[in-house]
């Protein structure tokens, strides 16, 4: 139990902390930068940690901006207030999704024109062949430790874990919680402990303030990441912008 316990929740923050810090807060709202190295480290944990359910994260960040434009309209990509439940919002957020991916649809070139893209990662992780061993992998640590069938619901959110991190900041965080700022929208902060999103579920916060890389505003309010991304900057992995601060 103890071995599938560190496995889930290992992934769990990797996968979470490779989609706030790097697809949201690097490459949709370029928060700050880094060389050319440790963008593709960070590219590449972003690949191994999302595994079966990698993001692309060009088209990541263009359905975000889409959301930040629109937030809570009928052009939002993933409003809650437009959907009966979080699986018919997911698919139409999955359809936008791969429309960005198809170049269906596509954000403005001033938003896209210098946006990083590794070419060799995206063929990779979209890979049909490649997914599947990712699903093999997880399932053979299950198989080999799961003291019963039940913890088998774990491998299943592992799985698709990149989406269900989604899935649940965007219902959640625009649909249960408080308000702390006049936005204008429907956005609401979740969890004043946001332990489990790295605080990603302060989405009322974020939406007053897009380009602040800490996500808490109240003295009570923890956003985890933050001073990860704080000691990242003292120690030049990357240069905080001053607009982030
Ligand atoms: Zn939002
Ligand atoms: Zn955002």
């Amino acid at each position: 139990m103890v071995v599938i316990l560190t496995f889930f929740f290992v992934h769990w923050y990797l996968s979470a902390f490779s989609q706030s810090f790097f697809l949201h807060r690097y490459m949709a709202h370029g928060m700050f930068k880094m060389s050319l190295f440790w963008e593709r480290f960070f590219y590449l944990l972003t690949f191994v940690s999302q595994g079966s359910s990698f993001l692309h994260p060009k088209s990541y960040a263009q359905l975000h901006l889409a959301h930040h434009m629109h937030s809570d309209t009928e052009e939002d990509p993933h409003s809650p207030l437009f959907f009966r439940d979080v699986f018919s919002m997911m698919w139409q957020t999955k359809t936008i999704y791969m429309e960005y991916q198809r170049g269906i649809r596509k954000a403005p070139d001033s938003f896209v024109a210098n946006m990083p893209v590794w070419g060799f990662v995206d063929r990779l992780g979209n890979s049909i062949l490649v997914r599947l061993l990712f699903v093999a992998a997880y399932t053979a640590v299950y198989v080999v430790f799961a003291p019963s069938v039940w913890f088998y619901l774990l491998l299943l959110i592992q799985i698709v874990i990149g989406p269900f991190h989604g899935a649940f900041i965007n219902w959640c965080g625009h649909k249960y919680g408080y308000v702390t700022h006049d936005t204008g929208d429907n956005s609401k902060n979740t969890f004043p402990l946001d332990l489990l999103f790295m605080g990603e579920t302060f989405q009322n916060n974020h939406h007053q303030y897009p380009n602040r890389a800490n996500f808490a505003t109240r003295w009570f309010e923890c956003d985890m990441l933050y001073p990860l991304i704080w000691l990242l900057d003292k120690v030049s992995v990357i240069q905080l912008k001053p607009k982030a601060v």
